[in-house]
């Protein structure tokens, strides 16, 4: 049983990579350290437990990547999916350290497995965890377990005493022995965004964030980040940006994982409930543009959108958890999906008319495109004509905030005079805004995670012995 009359090192808060990582790596540097799950053990790891991969620099082909991917191609890559909205030294510092991380997490017990293929083309950048997330993570809590480390569950912080930027204690909702104060020295906060609040999602989108699905872990709710901020703590980020995609509209609010993605949209079109089309399906290769679809179908009417293909293009990506919607007719397609059918008719012969000849090829920005309807289909535009007719219908699938904490490199978190904390760190979701302005790359969620949580477990542990 854990002793909380004793006051630890490192606290921690949180269970997922970022937390785990901090913890391990603190508890390597001497520290007692002890983790606050806020979920029950069966579903600790937050967002953690769905991820496949990770983004990391190398500068040559591994046992398990195809090629170099070099400090300054990452830079590039995040320069661009971002607009520039990164700070460039936590950016480039934790581009720098990820090189390493590919070793160090193996050193923590975690095991690679050869990418995978379809349609996300990651084989050169992404290193995927075998057995996926759940199993990275097992593989953590059990290093950080057989080190000494501390972990209670059902664990939920509700307070933090805080005074001039210096972490006291902690308070949790339930008592362990009759205790709700944790007591330490320094502050490690792992506890992720705030995207499953949906409260705090309708302060900036309104009423729409109701019609928005979480893709992930339904304990992620923010309350450290709002803590964090309301006593001192520099915020960096907008609140409106995340990741977000295109999910299954049947999918559960919470939880739903990667299995109700939808990566069928360069195959067809897309319509809203008025049966319109209003963005161009093939502007860039998917892994470019996946993660912008859920931000616009949340600004449709009633952030709702419909997938439609033919039955052509059915085995040309990865199917889903739910079967597509089918008719035998256009008409009857729109019925089933409670659309216009006139006004999907319509959308599909203006479509059809519009597409030039071409040779397909979904790997490349190939030669088939509309001409004269808007908007566009610049790429993969091919005649949607073959029975039975297919639908997806999706809404926008929210995977994590960027609005966090400010850090500095050894994600110290900064107070809103500029000064460091005297003792408070920061690391993963909570704190990605500062790398994250907007956009997003593929597999940068876990660097952020695993280089921050590195970091902050060592220099907390240091903190913790001065
Ligand atoms: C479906 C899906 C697939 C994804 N795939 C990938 C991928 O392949 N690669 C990638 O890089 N990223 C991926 N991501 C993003 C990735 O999951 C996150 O970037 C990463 O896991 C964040 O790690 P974290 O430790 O910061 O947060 P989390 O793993 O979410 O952990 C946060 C933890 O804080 C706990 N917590 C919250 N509030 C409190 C509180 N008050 N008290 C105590 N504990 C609290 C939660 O229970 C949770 O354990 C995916 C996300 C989803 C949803």
């Amino acid at each position: 049983m854990v002793d909380l009359t004793r006051r630890f090192d490192v606290l921690v808060i949180g269970g997922g990579n970022a937390a785990l990582c901090a913890a391990i790596s603190a508890r390597r540097a001497g520290a007692s350290v002890l983790v606050l799950e806020g979920a029950p053990k069966f579903y600790r790891g937050g967002n953690t437990r769905h991820t496949r991969n990770m983004r990391c620099a190398h500068d040559a082909a591994t046992e398990i990547l195809t090629g170099p991917y070099t400090e300054e191609e990452f830079w590039n890559d995040l320069l661009l999916v971002t607009g520039g909205q990164t700070d460039e030294e936590l950016a480039r510092f934790m581009i720098h350290e990820s090189k390493d991380i590919l070793n160090w997490i193996v050193e923590q017990g975690v095991r690679w497995q050869p990418s995978l293929g379809g349609t996300l083309s990651l084989g050169r950048t992404n290193s995927f965890f075998l057995g996926g997330g759940r199993a990275m993570l097992n593989a953590l809590y059990r290093t950080a377990e057989e080190l000494g480390v501390d972990i209670l569950y059902n664990a939920e912080v509700i307070d933090l005493k805080i005074e001039d930027g210096m972490f006291l204690s902690a308070a949790l909702k339930q008592p362990v022995n009759g205790k709700t104060e944790v007591r330490a020295s320094t502050l490690v906060a792992a506890s992720g965004g705030f995207e499953a609040n949906i409260e705090w999602l309708k302060e900036s989108w309104g009423e729409a964030a109701d019609n928005f699905l979480i893709r992930g872990t339904p304990y992620n709710r923010g309350a450290i980040l709002k803590l964090l901020l309301a006593k001192g703590v520099q915020e960096i980020g907008d609140p409106t940006q995340c990741h977000a995609v295109a999910i299954d509209a049947r999918a559960p609010k919470f939880d739903g994982g990667i299995i109700t993605r939808h990566d069928s949209v360069v195959f067809g079109i897309v319509v809203n409930k008025h049966a319109e089309r209003f963005y161009d399906e093939g502007e860039d290769i998917w892994p470019k543009r996946y993660a912008i679809w859920g931000r616009l179908v949340a600004a449709q009417p009633d952030q709702i959108a419909y997938i439609i293909f033919d039955s052509t293009v059915v085995t040309s990506f990865m199917p889903t958890l739910f079967p597509p919607i089918a008719g035998q007719t256009i008409a009857e397609l729109a019925g089933q999906l409670e659309l216009d059918p006139a006004a999907l008719e319509k959308t599909i012969t203006e479509f059809n008319a519009a597409v030039q000849p071409g040779t397909f090829d979904h790997t490349i920005l190939d030669d088939c495109r509309t001409e004269g309807i808007t908007p566009q289909k610049t790429h993969w535009a091919r005649k949607i004509e073959t029975p039975p007719y297919l639908a997806y219908p999706v809404r926008p699938g929210i995977t994590f905030t960027y609005l966090g904490t400010r850090v500095n490199k050894q994600a110290r978190m900064l107070m809103k005079d500029g000064k460091p904390s005297a003792n408070m760190f920061a690391a993963g979701e909570i704190m990605a805004g500062n790398v994250l302005g907007k956009g997003y790359a593929a597999g940068i969620g876990m660097t952020i995670g695993s280089v921050f949580g590195r970091v902050a477990g060592r220099e907390a542990a240091k903190n913790a012995r001065n």
